[in-house]
């Protein structure tokens, strides 16, 4: 059944980062939400799927970072817009927080691929950085928004499925030993559903409470 409760917004452009990676960017329109938030993009035929927004709450364009997948409904559809095109976004959704309603207690970030979004957001947004960011890609392209975290903070990043001299080479997991864990610092971890999992139950082992521990799931698998 279609959703009638959306807006339409105009497609300002497509930025191609690699062979299934883009960011799309849109006209905002006025449209309000929070650092962390979601909205279902929809196609012309009305199929939709949530994507998390990446820019800041006082930018003018509304950003999202996508990876295309191979036969999928959406996010192809999505990647072959032009400027001008128009597509139709619900209003915003979510309960993924990065940073806020803590307090002035600490807070480290933790991505796979595009599950940076909601990260970009905050940084986009608010001044106060994280004390770490672990960021997981496949490729050194696929890193968006990498020299940014990197500004701002005490950033690391894995590159899991090319060499990389300048980065550590692996999954975000085996970087876990770096982080310091305290009783008062908040963890919050987006993206692939394993390494949601698979960092929540070290952080639990190492005795950090699920209260502060924050999860969003993009992909399962
Ligand atoms: C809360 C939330 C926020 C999200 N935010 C973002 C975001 O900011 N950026 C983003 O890129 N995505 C995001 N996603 C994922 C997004 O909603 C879609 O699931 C994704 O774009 C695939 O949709 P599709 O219609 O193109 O593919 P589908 O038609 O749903 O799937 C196509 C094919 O790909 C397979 N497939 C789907 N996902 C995977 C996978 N991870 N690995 C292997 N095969 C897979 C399916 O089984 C199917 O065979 C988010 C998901 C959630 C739940």
């Amino acid at each position: 059944m279609i959703n009638l409760n959306y807006s339409r917004h105009s497609v300002i452009q497509v930025s191609i980062f690699s062979d299934d990676l883009f960011e799309l960017s849109v006209e905002r329109n006025g449209l309000e939400f929070l650092p962390g938030d979601c909205v279902a993009l929809y196609t012309d035929e009305a199929k939709s799927r949530p994507y998390s927004i990446a820019s800041g709450t006082n930018e003018e364009d509304l950003r999202f970072v996508i990876r295309s997948m191979k036969d999928g409904e959406v996010s192809p559809w999505l990647m072959n817009r032009k400027p001008g095109d128009e597509i139709r976004i619900s209003p915003p959704f979510g309960w993924f927080r990065p940073g806020q309603d803590i307090g002035d207690a600490p807070f480290v970030f933790m991505a796979t691929g595009t599950g940076v979004a909601p990260f970009l957001s905050y940084l986009n947004t608010f001044e106060k950085v994280p004390t770490k960011v672990l960021y997981g890609v496949r490729t050194r392209n696929d890193a968006i928004g990498f020299d940014r975290f990197n500004r701002r903070g005490s950033s690391i990043l894995a590159v899991s499925r090319e060499p990389s001299k300048d980065h550590f080479q692996g999954r975000i997991t085996g970087l876990l030993d770096s982080l310091s864990l305290d009783g008062t610092t908040h963890y919050y971890c987006c993206g692939l559903e394993s390494m949601v999992n698979e960092v929540s139950a070290w952080l639990q082992g190492k005795g950090i409470g699920l209260p502060q521990i924050h999860r969003e799931v993009f992909f399962h698998g």
